[in-house]
């Protein structure tokens, strides 16, 4: 049946995709191995550079995330080979999975899902492995099941103290173009990225970014590949082509995507993702319940994993919100399933989505008779009114 009025997608990504990107992928489709392609290719294989903020190669894959994330183990590991993963959460789970169904061995460190990566612990690890055993640090950036930001530059010290070899490698798959990121300022080897969060296009391409360092050692790897290859796509890159039929529309659309986070700055993007988060947990708050982040300095500014009082089903308040008021909300993924709801708030979005979608979820609230403190949308418009500046302020 018809529902009336715009969708509010507020899952943590895919996000809503805006008209000129919608209008860029109904273009038609143009010859990929033809002159006005690879003006194109060059033009987004440089431009997405300034997004991972880099000045080394980022390849572009037609796949998921998850592709991408297999991109950077086979590149540049061996079968056998050991790496140190921190489980923030349900997507670190499935990287480290990856990992061990590929053939390497996983050094794990347990989180408890509610901060970010202690880089205190993965320092005391390396400092122990006199031998280099362990081959790469792997670490997500923004882990989207619980809303927590890592500190990655901390990170990055922290493995510099000890002088260990190992490679860092991180997943910005829901961080990527909505929260700040540097792959070359802080010293990152390979960076996965995916096209359907901050860079507001629909799920289909992936990215990795990589050093020097990850390319050496991608000399001496020994996991097989083919399609993964980074040294086939670099060499096609450098005139703008790809080894296989890439995807012509979402480079079409890339396009469009880079110019808009241009125009509108990376900085200022940044700063209304954290408004947004800011004004949400105002909203959060003032409801009376906590945010699956527990550590102040680690809130997400793309997406609030809200937890509902015990005894409350978080699915069912979704299933309430979708039918009622036609807002997808993300799930409680693996251990917080059905515990906590995750409101996205990156992308295409802005102050009048922020209340509209916190109106969403309050009227949810009350229809479902969970008890709160009514009056959390006000909150989080005082919220927005306090960090009004244009191009935002803010602390966090
Ligand atoms: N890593 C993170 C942090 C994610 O949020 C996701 C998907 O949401 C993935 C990896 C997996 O990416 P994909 O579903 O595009 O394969």
């Amino acid at each position: 049946m018809y529902s009336a009025g715009r969708q509010f997608l507020q899952i943590p990504g895919p996000t809503n995709t805006p008209l000129p990107i919608l209008a860029a992928l109904a273009k038609p489709t143009i010859d990929h191995r033809g002159p006005e392609f690879g003006a194109l290719g060059r033009e987004v294989l440089e431009g997405v550079k300034e997004v991972f903020a880099t000045e080394q190669p980022v390849v572009i894959y037609p796949a998921s995330g998850t592709g991408a994330w297999e991109a950077a183990l086979v590149n540049t590991l061996s079968p056998g080979d050991t790496v140190l993963m921190y489980q923030s959460g349900w997507f670190a789970t499935l990287w480290r999975k990856m990992a061990e169904k590929l053939g390497l061995k996983v050094e794990l460190l347990e989180g408890d899902w509610r901060s970010g990566v202690d880089a205190a612990r993965i320092w005391a690890v390396l400092a122990e492995d006199k031998a280099h055993r362990i081959k790469a640090v792997c670490a997500v950036h923004n882990e989207t099941s619980t809303g927590v930001t890592s500190d990655i530059a901390a990170l990055r010290r922290a493995m510099d103290t000890t002088g260990h070899p190992a490679l860092l490698m991180v997943d910005t798959i829901s961080s990527l173009g909505s929260i700040d990121y540097r792959h070359d300022e802080w010293g990152v080897d390979v960076t996965v990225g995916g096209s359907q969060k901050g860079l507001m296009l629909p799920p289909g391409l992936s990215f990795n970014a990589v050093s020097q360092k990850a390319r050496a050692a991608g000399k001496t790897a020994r996991m097989p590949r083919s399609f993964w290859d980074w040294e086939d796509m670099i060499a096609a890159n450098v005139n703008g082509f790809f080894p296989y039929t890439p995807a012509t529309n979402m480079l079409q659309a890339l396009k469009v995507a880079l110019d808009m986070l241009r125009e509108e700055g990376l900085p200022n993007v940044f700063s209304r993702h954290k408004r947004a988060a800011e004004a949400t947990r105002a909203a959060v708050r003032h409801w009376g319940f906590e945010t699956q982040c527990a550590v102040d300095a680690e809130h997400s500014p793309s997406l609030t994993a809200v937890r509902l009082p015990e005894g409350h089903s978080a699915d069912a308040l979704r299933a309430q919100i979708l039918t009622n008021s036609n807002m997808p909300l993300g799930n409680g993924l693996g251990q917080l399933a059905d515990r906590v709801f995750r409101i996205g708030h990156l992308g295409d979005f802005h102050d009048l989505m922020v209340t509209g979608t916190l109106s969403g979820v309050e009227m949810g609230l009350a229809a479902c008779g969970i008890p709160h403190r009514a009056g959390g949308v006000d909150a989080a418009m005082r919220s927005l009114a306090g960090n009004n500046a244009p191009g935002g302020l803010l602390k966090g």
